[in-house]
């Protein structure tokens, strides 16, 4: 059978879906139940009503994220619709457990008007600790995280957005270094300009890139000044408008150092990679194909080209399951108020140190027995790797702190040993 079938089966086995409720109490005797629900359940409730920090305390909070969509930009199946988007929200549920024993409540709303979707979100602060939103398309989803972060008192992660950036960010400090190449001197060329790409162009400059080295391309070719200044480019793209001639993806990416592709497959040829710098990074991350396949881009010159892609059967795979959950387990362990930029750095720096350090056996096997050393092939970790929960979440946690964002000091120490054990 396909993977179409057998995907069907996997759903549909009893129960359908991916998750259910578990109680995490004794819930046996007359005495369980009276304390579970009423009347004993009244006195933590008193206790939240006189401090809701204790919210943390006394409930599930403080390890539940309300993963949110509105089914407008669903993986690559586009604008499907809230309740066909469910699948995939369960499917996130099941990435966080799975990978950082966080609990999701999936919540699909039939809402396409954003400021409806920040009056739902933010009415649903109590419940949670954190929110994920996913797959809900651009420009509006700027909006809404942007409102969103502001109001409420728990982290906001649009996962499309940051979840990219992060990982590809991790992937960037290391080629840069292998290509012996400064962040600061970088040209960068981004092919896409929407969600991911406008996400990913901002965090690499917080990594060190410069703003007036990078070079956006969406649909109609090069955002330059002239296109922003006559109205052509919504109000985010403007941000990485550049005073250039205008022209195509070929045009920008000539004695370019990396190209960051989160568009669409096959836009990128050989004569185009030729064209860019000594040793060029090229992450080709649209999905399902990307815009230069790895063998292709690889052929394309004898020096080093450091390759990265989304999918999952050549080096360097892009997937945001290396951030989300150890990025939210980090922030709900110090119980964070948000995820910020120094949180987001601290998780990329994370990842990268740790692709420098010798893999695991178990790790190894699990991927086929390939070596994996760093270097051009492997500059990020392997997502079944387990110490990237031992090593993102501490710096997560450890960078909430030190930012002010932590309503919860930790031991660092003892936490890794906690995560560990
Ligand atoms: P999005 O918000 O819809 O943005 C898509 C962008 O691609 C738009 O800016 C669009 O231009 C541009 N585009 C479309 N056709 C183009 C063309 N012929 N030439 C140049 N640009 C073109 O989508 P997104 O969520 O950012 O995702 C974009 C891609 O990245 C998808 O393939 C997605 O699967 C992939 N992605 C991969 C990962 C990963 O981890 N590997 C993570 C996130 C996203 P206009 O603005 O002019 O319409
Ligand atoms: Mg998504």
């Amino acid at each position: 059978m396909g993977l179409d079938e057998d995907s069907l089966d996997y759903h549909e086995a009893d129960p359908p879906g991916k998750l259910e409720i578990s109680t995490t109490k004794p819930t046996n005797t007359q005495r369980d139940l009276s304390l579970a629900y009423s009347p004993g359940v009244a006195e933590p409730c008193r206790r939240i009503a006189d401090d809701p920090d204790d919210a943390y305390r006394y409930t599930a909070k403080g390890n539940l994220v309300g993963v949110v969509s509105n089914g407008s930009a669903v993986l690559g199946l586009g604008d499907i619709g809230a309740q066909a988007s469910k699948p995939v929200m369960e499917g996130k549920g099941v990435l966080f457990k799975r990978f950082a024993d966080i609990d999701v409540f999936d919540v699909e709303l039939d809402q396409d008007d954003p400021e409806k979707i920040i009056e739902a979100v933010s009415a649903m602060e109590p419940t949670f600790g954190g929110i994920n939103l996913e797959d809900i398309s651009a420009p509006e989803c700027f909006t809404i995280e942007e409102t969103l972060r502001e109001e409420m008192d728990i982290p906001v992660f649009h996962d499309d957005q940051h979840g990219t950036a992060i990982i590809s960010g991790a992937a960037l400090l290391n080629a840069a270094e292998i290509a012996g190449k400064d962040l600061e001197d970088l040209e960068i060329v981004f092919s896409g300009a929407g969600a991911s790409a406008l996400a990913t162009a901002r965090f690499y400059v917080s990594l060190g890139a410069k703003r007036e080295n990078i070079t956006m391309c969406d649909s109609s070719g090069i955002i330059t000044t002239a296109r922003a200044e006559s109205g052509d480019v919504n109000e985010y793209k403007q941000e990485f408008a550049r005073d250039i001639d205008g022209g195509g993806l070929a045009d920008a990416m000539a004695d370019s150092d990396v190209f960051v592709g989160l568009s669409i497959g096959g836009l990128v040829d050989q004569e185009m990679v030729r064209s860019m710098a000594d040793n060029p990074i090229v992450f080709a991350m649209a999905n399902p194909d990307p815009e230069i396949g790895y063998e292709e881009a690889k052929a394309a010159r004898d020096d080093t080209v450091i390759m990265a892609t989304g999918r999952s059967d050549y080096p360097n795979q892009v997937n945001n399951v290396l951030g989300f959950p150890f990025i939210f387990r980090g922030a709900l362990d110090v119980r964070a108020t948000e995820i910020n930029e120094e949180m987001k750095v601290a998780a990329a720096s994370a990842l990268a140190e740790l692709s420098k350090q010798d893999v695991p056996d178990a790790v190894v096997k699990a991927y086929g027995d390939q070596p994996l050393q760093f270097g051009p092939d492997y500059i990020i970790p392997k997502p079944l790797d387990p110490r990237v929960l031992f090593e993102v979440a501490p710096a997560v946690a450890e960078a909430a702190m030190d930012s002010g964002c932590a309503r919860q000091e930790l031991d660092l120490e003892a936490y890794e040993e906690r995560l560990e054990a």
